[in-house]
């Protein structure tokens, strides 16, 4: 899939855990103008430039229900460069089935990574940037980055999945990141 965005585009700064808007439950998005499709650019300008697989718009200090994902696709195992984008807007999961053991990490809470359970498969009905309303049937890798994102639309982070002990190991180099961002 090509790149949806260009070298021109700008690239935000990611925030750090701590900030107040990663705890924040995100708005709808009800307006889909040239506004909004030039921020979905820059969220995959701004993925890409961080190496990250998913990005939700409270990453960047934007309290609204919209994230992005550039997955490595499936079918052209021949093409490393090849990625499947999509960008998402006010999503609900409708269904979810199976369980998942599968590595996290985010790109807000640097140099953690922690196996989450998770369902396997899920079924999500979203909007596009042109208003359209889709349903997405998602498995794997896709279905986990996604549900990873839209916890971000809820002030949810992987961490938070964790069991309280494994959670627990995490609070220094956590405490050391909070205060590391209020600074
Ligand atoms: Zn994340």
């Amino acid at each position: 899939m090509e790149r949806p965005y260009d070298e021109q585009t700008l690239v935000h700064d990611v925030i750090i855990y701590g900030h107040p808007t990663l705890r924040r439950r995100a708005d709808d998005v009800s307006v889909f103008d040239d506004d909004l499709r030039q921020l979905v650019r820059e969220m995959f300008a701004t993925m890409e430039d961080y190496d990250g697989i998913g990005l939700a718009a409270p990453q960047i200090d934007k309290s609204i229900r919209l994230l992005v994902i550039g997955v490595p696709g499936e079918q052209e195992e021949n093409k490393e460069d090849e990625k499947f984008y999509l960008a998402v807007l006010n999503p609900v999961i409708t269904s979810s089935s199976g369980s998942w053991d599968f590595e996290e990490g985010c790109l807000s809470i640097p140099d953690i990574r922690e196996t989450v359970t998770r369902p396997e498969s899920i079924t999500m009905e979203y909007d596009t940037p042109m208003g359209e309303h889709r349903k997405l049937e998602a498995t794997g890798i896709l279905a986990r980055v996604l549900q990873h994102e839209i916890d971000h639309l809820n002030g949810v982070l992987f961490i938070d999945h964790l069991s309280p002990i494994r959670r627990g190991l995490l609070n220094g180099r956590l405490k050391r990141l909070e205060r590391d961002s209020q600074e």
